[in-house]
């Protein structure tokens, strides 16, 4: 991934931007300053091994902007991240937090790892130790990390068991630093499909819009946290899921397939290849084996990018097919892939906005941690609804007035917020 190319695509709506407010030096600066980081920190990690050595990790982490209020951002752990990764999904945080109206920044984190070759407590005592070398810069009132890629709540958890550790406090406020928490140790009820229900919740905002008739065949890639919750949400709400994959390949069949079962079979075979689950049985002659290049290029309604970043670019964008991208991973799209699936009318439905559940969910840990209450899930999915749906008009209303893509759009939205509150400074 390359900074540049994103930054590049937000410079685009600069002039567009100018035309809708009157102080142009202030625009300029803004744009400026938000082209860089406020902090960047990197740390290296000891950790031994199970057979007695020490291998040295890379970790990050970039706060790349407080003007609406303390950083955000998860932290992964993935062989290939990278400071360019990193400073990116922190940019785009910046935007996510200002786009849905929530009072925080945007940060991001990582540890160049692959969890897969590490034991449990081998990733438990790396996340420690990450804890200890950016303890410092972190608390409910500077900087709350939470999960993402191959990070979850166990993580979560040990990594704020470490922070109260070192703060030598048990006060409950400063669980507030990690949000993603199991429910046991003060998670929020709803936070694991926040993503995905909030997905579900601007499709059919989307769909409703458009006057879409379903069924709606949809293509999954990424069949995780996010994925996985969707294809269940979209499966209940009539949409037929005809392609589903993982990291090892993906499934097709015309009939769509039931994401329940497909989960159930992929935990016994360990992947989703060879899982045709259609209604209520799962059988071989029901679907087939797809590749996740072939999954990119179905002729579907909708695709959904829901695993890595970059998987749609200028070797596939001209083959895509689908009429609407849904764009669940953070950056799926390249700046060459989003300029031609413009070009050819696809409509994009940017992750800032697709996939803000998570993010916002984690606001909504964070009020109950700093308020010592507990919300149900029913309570967490009405006020994420509210959140989303006023977002989702707010983009809307605009969209109709400059007739840009949703990107730019979704920018601009976030954009008048960091102004507003700049032009205050
Ligand atoms: P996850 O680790 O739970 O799942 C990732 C899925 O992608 C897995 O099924 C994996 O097998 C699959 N995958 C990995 N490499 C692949 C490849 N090359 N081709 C196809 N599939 C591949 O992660 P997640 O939490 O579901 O996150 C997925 C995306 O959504 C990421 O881009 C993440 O940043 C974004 N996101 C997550 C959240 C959240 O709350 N979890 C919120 C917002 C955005």
């Amino acid at each position: 991934m390359i900074f540049e190319d994103t930054f590049k695509k937000f410079l685009e709506i600069k002039e567009l931007f100018k035309g809708l407010v009157k102080d142009h030096k202030k625009v300029e600066e803004l744009f400026k300053i938000l082209e860089k980081p406020q902090r960047e920190i990197k740390v290296y990690l000891p950790l031994e091994r199970e057979n007695g050595e020490i291998e040295i990790f890379e970790g990050y982490r970039v706060q790349y902007n407080n003007f609406l209020g303390p950083y955000k951002g998860g932290i992964r752990y993935f062989p290939e991240v990278n400071e360019d990764e990193i400073k990116t999904l922190a940019f785009l945080m910046t935007i996510k937090c200002a786009l849905i109206n929530l009072p925080l920044g945007g940060a991001k984190g990582g540890i160049k790892v692959d969890p897969k070759k590490l034991s449990e407590k081998e990733i438990e005592n790396l996340s420690r130790e990450y804890v200890r070398k950016i303890y410092d810069f972190i608390g409910p009132n500077k900087d709350i990390p939470a999960p993402d890629i191959n990070t979850n709540a166990k993580i979560m958890d040990w990594m704020v068991d470490e922070y109260l550790k070192i703060s030598n406090s048990k006060d409950i406020k400063l669980k507030a630093t990690f949000t993603g928490k199991s429910i046991e140790n003060d998670g929020s009820e709803g936070r694991e499909s926040a993503a995905a229900k909030g997905g579900e919740i601007i499709l059919e905002r989307f769909v409703e819009k458009m006057n879409l008739q379903k069924p709606l065949t949809v293509a999954i890639q990424g069949f995780g946290n996010v994925g996985y919750n969707l294809a269940k949400f979209l499966y209940q709400k009539g949409y037929k899921l005809v392609a589903l994959s993982d990291s090892k390949g993906g499934i097709y069949s015309k009939e769509g397939f039931n994401p329940e079962l497909v989960m159930e079979c992929k935990k016994g075979k360990g992947m989703i290849a060879g899982c045709y689950c259609v209604g209520s049985v799962c059988d071989i002659r029901l679907g087939r084996d797809i590749s996740n290049e072939e999954l990119l290029e179905l002729d579907v309604d909708i695709l959904v990018p829901a695993a890595l970043e970059n998987v749609v670019n200028e070797k596939n964008a001209d083959k895509i097919k689908a009429k609407i991208i849904l764009e669940m991973a953070n950056n799926p799209l390249t700046e060459e892939a989003d300029e031609i699936l413009n070009k050819k009318g696809v409509i994009i439905i940017p992750d800032i906005l697709a996939n803000s559940g998570g993010v916002i969910v984690s606001y909504f840990e964070m009020i109950q941690n700093l308020n010592n209450e507990k919300w149900n899930k029913e309570k967490v999915f009405e006020e994420l609804e509210k959140y989303l749906s006023k977002a989702f008009d707010e983009v809307w209303q605009i969209k109709g007035k400059l007739n840009v893509d949703l990107r730019k759009v979704a920018f601009i939205v976030a954009l008048k917020r960091l102004y507003e509150k700049y032009k205050m400074k």
